[in-house]
């Protein structure tokens, strides 16, 4: 599964980071990684907007983990809305020494929006608090804040040591066994994420037409789960919303009986007229999917640098918004309880929560991500936090 290290700046995640492929290198599952090589993270361009992001990989007992480490809080932001390397699970590091500061807030926030369940966390740098009534007052501190954001305050594994002792190898109980412990209560704590091929049944439209003789035809991308020949199907989007059944499966011009995520297929659903598929809808498990006209969202609009605006917009800004297959007409509109909303401005480079009003209904859930474009400049992306109509 694939987790990574979050928190405020300058808590501790890269030496935390450099202590785990420290650690797990000595048990022979990992390879030991330096702080420098993780921290001169190469500068990516993930579907055009610059993301810096380390990559590390170990081996617990139990588990294979790709971990992800970012440099500065902006690549935090703009990974965790991208979606550029997934996170299924998270450690928040938190210094002993400040507690919880605003990217602490921001993080938790963000991972609970973009659909990150369960968390552990790593109170960093003990060796710098001498007094044990400090520590407990971190722990409380965070526990509520866990709750504030709707995780499990009560449950969560809390874990008091020293990054920096781990990685330099001194001061064993609060270096080494702590990261071992932290490995440890990730195995046991976070949960692996469904797989794409366990997950409900979806197709994304691409496009439809008739074949004479046999009816109409579907074709499109299999997002998740596996479609099932003679199987009961549902297509919504776009102002529609009716079941039928999978009569046929095609791939490569041959028919067959299944196909799975990732998958390019063509469905022939039975008593289906051509005029009433269009690109955009989704085929799914009967009520696996809802469609939606307006959600709330998280966007990150991209710098002039990564092709984005150059100017900033306010509220009732009308791009294209492209979901999957879909590509529809917005409105965007700051939530109601916005102080200020009507003078409002958003730069290129920020990221911003918005209430997407869209011209058509499409099938949305929280955690779809989306993008946002002008003609054939793409200016922001976004992910669903919340469904609102
Ligand atoms: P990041 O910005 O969250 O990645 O933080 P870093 O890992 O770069 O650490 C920030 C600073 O805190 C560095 O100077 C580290 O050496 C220091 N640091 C990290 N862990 C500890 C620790 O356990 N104890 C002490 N005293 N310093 C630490
Ligand atoms: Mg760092």
């Amino acid at each position: 599964m694939n987790i990574g290290t979050i928190g405020h700046v300058d808590h501790g995640k890269t030496t935390l980071t450099a202590a785990i492929t420290k650690v797990l290198a000595e048990r022979g599952g990992a390879k030991f990684t330096d702080y420098n090589q993780i921290d001169k993270a190469p500068e990516e361009k993930a579907r055009g907007i610059t993301i810096n992001s380390s990559h590390v990989e170990y081996e617990t007992d139990t588990r294979h983990y790709g971990h992800i480490d970012c440099p500065g809080h902006a690549d935090y932001i703009k990974n965790m809305i991208t979606g550029a390397a997934q996170m299924d699970g998270a450690i928040i590091v938190v210094s002993a020494t400040d507690g919880q500061m605003p990217q602490t807030r921001e993080h938790l926030l963000l991972a609970k929006q973009v659909g990150i369940e369960r968390l552990v966390v790593f109170v960093n740098k003990v060796d710098q608090i001498s007094d044990p009534e400090m520590l407990e007052l971190v722990d409380m501190e965070m526990r509520e804040l866990l709750t504030t954001y709707e995780f499990d305050g009560d449950n969560t594994p809390i874990i008091m040591g020293s990054a920096l002792a781990a990685l330099e190898g001194r001061d064993n109980e609060i270096g080494a066994s702590k990261v071992a412990e932290l490995v440890k209560a990730c195995d046991e704590w976070l949960n692996l994420p469904p797989r794409d091929l366990e997950k409900p049944f979806c197709m994304a439209i691409e496009d439809a037409f008739s074949i004479s003789g046999r009816g109409t035809v579907a074709t499109g991308k299999v997002h998740r789960g596996t479609a099932v020949k003679g199987a009961e199907v549902e297509v919504i989007g776009f102002g529609t919303n009716f079941k039928t059944t999978l009569t046929g499966i095609e791939m490569f011009h041959k028919e067959l009986d299944r196909a799975e995520a990732g998958d390019n297929m063509g469905a022939l659903l039975r008593g289906v007229k051509r005029e009433q598929l269009r690109r955009g809808q989704v085929v799914i498990a009967p009520g696996t999917m809802k469609s939606a006209k307006r959600f709330r969202s998280q966007i990150y609009v991209r710098s002039k640098d990564e092709g984005g605006r150059a100017t900033p917009f306010m509220s009732n800004y009308r791009p294209q918004l492209f979901m999957r297959t879909a590509d529809i007409t917005v409105s965007l509109t700051f939530p109601p309880d916005t102080p200020d909303a009507s003078e409002k401005m958003v730069m290129p480079g920020d990221h911003v929560t918005m209430d997407c009003n869209l011209h058509f209904d499409v099938a949305a859930e929280v955690g779809t991500r989306f993008t946002l474009r002008e003609g054939s400049k793409t200016v922001g992306t976004g992910i669903v936090t919340e469904i609102l109509e």
